[in-house]
């Protein structure tokens, strides 16, 4: 059968050279990096070269530098960390409603410990006023953190306005750069940044793996407790394949992402202006254009995204929705609410994402099937026929 791919944001396939760069690491250079012998030396030196190349893309410093095991570490860290580093100065955080459950749900364990934080709403199109986070600063704020842009419905936030209220503010500013690392230009001090989240497996690394950039100075407290790996900034034996594959990645990305960004531009436009045009009675979610090149997330509306999705699965075709029948809610995603979206707009909620692999024929084959299933589906569906 085919396979049509269309669900990137959730996970890549991992660039074969990357998978080439890593493989050494397994057997030839197996060693560990904290060994004094030659081993560990050969490791040692994969792991140093690693970071620059990652600090380099970000435009920081090698010390800037901690590698984790991914995304959700990296934002409990960032968290959790200046939480304890900084309990003294203030108790108050600010985030945002559509931020990514690595980061809420470490937010919301700090507020059951006595924390305040203030969930910011965005607008229609899922976006952040600077002019709020500026509102919600007290003399008790200690960190502010926004994702760079949402791994749902796309939408790219005015980081750099928020890192400028940040720091004339003397707040530390954290952003969950997860779905851009990789995809749009990053760079922490454009930004105004001081800690940032990306993970290897969104950008054509491996699982698994991720970094965590600290602004020298900043302070913050490790969670992770044992060895002095990492200056003793995160303990545990480093992922020595994983970070040379997640440098290696990054390497890549830095030659291909503008072209890859005007291919996943086209293929995504495509996406949106002929479904929304073939389909009737489906909208857009996300700004239609401060969005991550490769994300269309639409709603269909009078039927169930999870049903869309297990017909296109049928055909070969992965996607995602924001409807969560499958988890243990039936609350549809807490981005599309915030968005404004009804329960049921939301429940029909279908994202398709792009990548380094996605072709003109990906979409046509998506175009042709996608058109007699929602027909299908609404001539089944209740909410429709009271519509008509
Ligand atoms: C995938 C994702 C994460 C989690 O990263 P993992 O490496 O899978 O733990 C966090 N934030 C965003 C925005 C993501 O898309």
């Amino acid at each position: 059968m085919r396979k049509v791919y269309l669900d990137y944001a959730a996970t890549t396939p991992t660039d074969p050279e990357v998978i080439k760069a890593m493989e050494p690491y397994f057997f030839e250079k197996f060693g560990n990096p904290s060994s004094i012998h030659s081993f560990g030396q050969e490791a040692k030196k994969a792991l140093e070269d690693s970071r620059e190349t990652t600090a380099g893309f970000l435009g920081a410093k090698p010390e800037e530098i901690i590698f984790t095991s991914g995304g959700t570490e990296s934002n409990n860290y960032a968290i959790f960390g200046v939480a304890a580093a900084m309990q003294n100065k203030g108790n108050h955080i600010i985030t945002s409603s559509i931020e990514h459950h690595a980061v809420l749900e470490p937010a919301k364990a700090l507020e059951e410990k006595g924390f305040q934080i203030t969930y910011l709403k965005v607008d229609k199109y899922g976006i952040v006023d600077p002019a709020d986070v500026k509102k919600a600063i007290t003399d008790k704020t200690i960190l502010i953190s926004v994702m760079h842009a949402n791994n749902e419905i796309g939408s790219i936030q005015p980081i750099k306005e928020i890192g400028r209220i940040a720091r004339e503010k003397g707040i530390y500013f954290h952003a969950d750069a997860v779905q851009t690392v990789g995809h749009i230009p990053v760079d922490v001090n454009d930004l105004n940044l001081d800690i940032l989240s990306l993970s290897a497996h969104k950008f054509y690394g491996p699982k698994g793996a991720g970094a965590l950039f600290i602004r020298k100075g900043t302070r913050i407290k490790n969670f992770l407790l044992g060895g002095d790996q990492e200056k003793g900034r995160r303990a545990s034996t480093h992922n020595i394949p994983g970070i040379v594959g997640l440098s290696r990645a990054l390497e890549l990305c830095k030659i291909r992402m503008q072209e890859e960004n005007e291919s996943q531009t086209r293929l995504r436009n495509r996406l949106i202006r002929e479904i929304t045009s073939k389909i009737p009675d489906c909208i857009l979610n996300g700004h239609p254009a401060e969005r991550l090149p490769n994300n269309a997330n639409i709603s269909i509306k009078y039927i169930e995204g999870e049903s869309i999705l297990l017909n296109l699965d049928m055909l070969g075709i992965a996607a995602s929705t924001g409807s969560a029948c499958t988890s243990t809610s039936l609350e549809p995603s807490h981005v599309l609410l915030a968005i404004g979206l009804s329960h049921e707009t939301a429940h029909g909620s279908l994202r398709l994402s792009l990548g380094r692999w996605s072709k003109d024929e990906d979409v046509d084959y998506l175009l042709e099937n996608l058109p007699p299933i929602v027909k299908n589906l609404r001539s089944m569906s209740p909410l429709y026929e009271k519509k008509q």
